[in-house]
């Protein structure tokens, strides 16, 4: 199996798994049309797709294949056990996964498009694909930078890639596991009930809970909120500036970063605005 046919198995089976999980167990009672946010988000995620095929092929990947030929990377100057390597690879790009998300939600131009994810009105599995294609386009260049950096197995860079792409769907699900497994998951990772704070509307939360895999980086740098001020199923998930289902349409989507008439959505990025 080549690495797309992979990537495209994990991705469509994590997918209808977390569909049917959040039929059964839903978390969080939803304000939009499922089938509404479902088409457009994966409207979206087509785009996304056709753009990075279109540039790139497999970014991260061919980055990996490039410097093991060439020997870039600091990995292929040290030493270590091939095991060591692939652990550190993954770890390492997760915390500058995580540190691309702080900076997306600091800088204003950066949150132009990034306030695209957090407009969905519910979260869903799809929710985790909704991203502009230019911020696509731009996390793809930075994990190709930082894997000619590090030099890491290409195998390492696709099962990376691939726990990004299932985690994501996960931590995005509208489902609810038992209270005693959400806790004991979350000393390490991050779960559906600790990304959702981050979707909330009050910007306390907003700035919290930045991890995508794992949840130590929250933990370590200060950013970790246990709960929200309001229950899990009350959290109002989206931003402030877009209440409507007119707002967050495919269109509006994505011409959003680009708009001028509502430049306050963007110079009140979430760091400055009050609360
Ligand atoms: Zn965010
Ligand atoms: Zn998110």
């Amino acid at each position: 199996m080549d690495v797309n046919t992979i990537r495209f198995s994990v991705f469509l089976g994590v997918f209808l798994i977390m569909l049917l999980l959040e039929r059964l167990v839903p978390r969080h009672p939803l304000v939009d049309s499922k089938p509404r946010r479902l088409a457009i988000n994966l409207a979206i995620t087509g785009l996304d797709i056709l753009a990075v095929r279109l540039a790139f092929g497999a970014a991260a990947v061919g980055a990996a294949q490039f410097a093991q030929e060439k020997g870039w990377g600091l990995l292929n100057y040290w030493d270590l056990p091939a095991w060591f390597e692939f652990l550190l690879a993954l770890v390492f790009l997760d915390l500058m996964i995580y540190i691309q998300h702080v900076v997306v939600h600091m800088v204003p131009f950066f949150w132009r498009f990034h306030v695209v994810h957090h407009s969905d009105l519910d979260l869903d599995v799809s929710s985790g694909l909704r991203f502009h294609p230019v911020e696509i386009l731009g996390s793809m260049l930075y994990k190709a930078g930082l894997v000619l950096l590090l030099g890491p197995a290409p195998l390492a860079a696709m099962t990376f890639e691939a726990v990004l792409n299932g985690m994501s769907q996960f931590t995005h699900s509208n489902i609810r596991l038992p209270a005693p497994l959400d806790n004991a998951l979350r000393w390490a990772f991050v779960t559906p009930d600790m990304h959702r704070i981050h979707h909330s509307v009050e910007a306390r939360e907003t700035n919290s809970n930045f991890g995508f895999n794992l949840s130590i980086w929250d933990r370590l740098l200060g950013t970790y909120i246990h709960d929200a001020a309001k229950p899990q199923p009350e959290i109002v998930i989206g931003v402030e500036f877009f209440r409507k289902p007119g707002d967050v349409s495919f269109l509006n989507l994505m011409t959003m970063p680009f708009r001028d008439n509502i430049t306050q959505a963007y110079t009140n990025s979430p760091r400055s605005r009050r609360g």
